[in-house]
């Protein structure tokens, strides 16, 4: 026998048994995001190496560890880590700052980063994700938390921790940088790997550290003071509140969490994670904040944005198992012509039909039939003489005889 090929590290087949739950989490998405009237975009797996240096950031994990890059016709290419800087990219391609404010969008599909596999942790998995574009107030915050909030709840996810905080704009948050990087300096050398290469590049990633050295560390009284401290300008500060305002009056329930940065480098005020105590140390499900300065830093206009990315595998662990849902009727006869015509009337009415094609004994077809649909349809010599057709109700096991042109009401019921 020949040598036989296994799926890649960190990639996942999603077999037949599991397709409904992605079914039943797509279908509320879309469900979800068209009643705040978000119009669903696709964007190519592929994009421009460039776009993610510049779109995520030179200084984040995605960039500098975790993106899946190739060469071809001397171009650096690489498959899209995530979505936001993919939609930004199309946003400004397709002219959408000329469409009424504000543009929303959502998505879902494969992402790929290069990380080491582990519970929660694929390298090719999936998220389902908003993005808003033109507004700048905090309206657009409540409304994208609450997007996120509403499609959870859709899919029976209820008891689940939403995290806000708010990183300022480029001028507070620099002085406040400034103030964590000289109340940790004295600490440097104690910290890990990453926080000392974070350091210099984006302080603000020492919050999320989860080195429990490096949060003993961080959570001395010197440091927590500046952490805890309010450094948000005027506006940020209005925003903000303006924002928790508006959570209280849509009953979202939300804690607000200092050390929340998230890990790319272009957001600007709220942030936000929504987590499970439910799955481990990979506990986020969603994450998400405004982005007021990307879509200029990518070559479009200044265009105010937020949004939040969900990842599909995290949301599908946390939901029941489904029982595989049963076709209507299965076709049994030792007929395999009538049985192939009846199978594809039905089937032209609407009716999910299989038939046996392989000519088997009727009481191995029933056995079949009770496995996978609703009805038996029974073709025997003596319905084909009579036009007529057995169906069998495989849940109560009744049987009636009816003419073929009435099969329709008896699958019905
Ligand atoms: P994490 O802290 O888990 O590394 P992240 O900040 O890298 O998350 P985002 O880029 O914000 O994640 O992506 C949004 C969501 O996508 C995460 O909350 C998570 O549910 C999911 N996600 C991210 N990376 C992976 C992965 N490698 N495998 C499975 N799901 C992932
Ligand atoms: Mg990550």
């Amino acid at each position: 026998m020949a040598n036989k090929i296994n799926v890649l590290k960190g990639t996942k087949d999603i077999l037949p048994q599991d397709i409904e739950m992605w079914h039943f989490v797509e279908e509320n998405a879309l469900k979800v995001f068209s009643s705040f009237g978000v119009k669903e975009i696709r964007t190519p797996i592929i994009e421009s190496t460039d776009l993610f240096q510049r779109g995520v950031g030179e200084t984040t994990d995605i960039v500098n560890k975790e993106m899946y890059t190739f060469e071809k016709s001397e171009r650096s290419i690489t498959l899209r880590p995530e979505n936001t800087a993919g939609v930004v990219r199309s946003y400004i391609e397709n002219g959408m700052h000329r469409l009424p404010a504000p543009v929303k969008l959502w998505y879902k599909g494969p992402m790929f980063r290069y990380e080491r596999p582990q519970a929660g942790r694929q390298r090719q998995f999936h998220q389902v994700g908003v993005e808003m574009f033109g507004v700048a107030q905090p309206a657009a915050d409540a409304e994208i938390i609450l997007m996120a909030e509403n499609f959870l709840k859709s899919i029976g996810l209820d008891e689940l921790d939403v995290e806000i905080n708010s990183l300022g704009c480029p001028k507070c948050r620099a002085q406040f940088k400034e103030n964590l990087k000289n109340v940790i300096r004295p600490y440097l050398n104690d910290l890990c790997e990453d926080c000392q290469s974070r350091f210099e590049k984006n302080p603000l990633r020492l919050l999320d550290c989860k080195v429990p050295t490096c949060q003993e560390i961080f959570a001395k009284p010197e440091i927590q003071e500046v952490i805890t401290s309010n450094f948000l300008c005027e506006e940020c500060t209005q925003h903000y509140e303006q924002l928790k305002n508006y959570l209280n009056e849509l009953n979202v329930k939300y804690s607000e969490n200092k050390h929340l940065v998230r890990g790319l480098d272009y957001y600007t005020r709220t942030v936000f994670e929504i987590k499970s105590n439910n799955l481990g140390s990979q506990n986020a499900v969603c994450g998400g904040g405004r982005y007021d300065n990307l879509v200029e830093e990518l070559g479009g206009e200044s265009t105010p944005a937020i949004g939040f990315a969900m990842g599909m595998e995290r949301l599908i662990s946390l939901l029941k198992e489904k029982e595989p849902s049963k076709i209507d009727g299965f076709v049994v006869s030792n007929n395999t012509t009538e049985a192939l015509k009846l199978a594809q009337e039905l089937r032209l009415q609407g009716f999910n039909i299989e038939i046996d094609l392989s000519n088997k004994k009727f009481t191995k077809q029933l056995e079949k039939a009770s496995k996978v649909a609703n009805f038996a349809l029974i073709l025997g010599e003596d319905e084909i003489n009579n036009n007529k057709v057995s169906v069998k109700n495989l849940v109560t096991g009744e049987q009636v005889t009816v003419d073929k042109g009435n099969i329709r009401q008896s699958l019905m019921v």
